[in-house]
């Protein structure tokens, strides 16, 4: 796969995953089923506090993004 050189466009930006040993765009994963089930408002700030994580291996173990080829 060719190497997927994307712009920062200030939404998510890239970081070094300490765990796969490559720059990942974190994610939050936003749950619908409990969003919906909680009436939204109570899953809101659960949302807004939860961390960002690696969309590969689930980890929160990030340093800085590394320039590399
Ligand atoms: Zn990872």
């Amino acid at each position: 796969m060719a190497q997927d050189k994307r712009e920062e466009t200030g939404m998510a930006s890239p970081m070094y995953c300490e765990l796969c040993k490559r720059n990942v765009v974190p994610e939050k994963k936003f749950n619908w089923l409990v969003f919906i089930f909680l009436c939204g408002i109570l899953y809101l700030p659960f949302y807004l506090m939860q961390k960002a994580k690696c969309p590969i291996c689930k980890g929160e173990a990030f340093g800085p993004a590394q320039a590399g080829k």
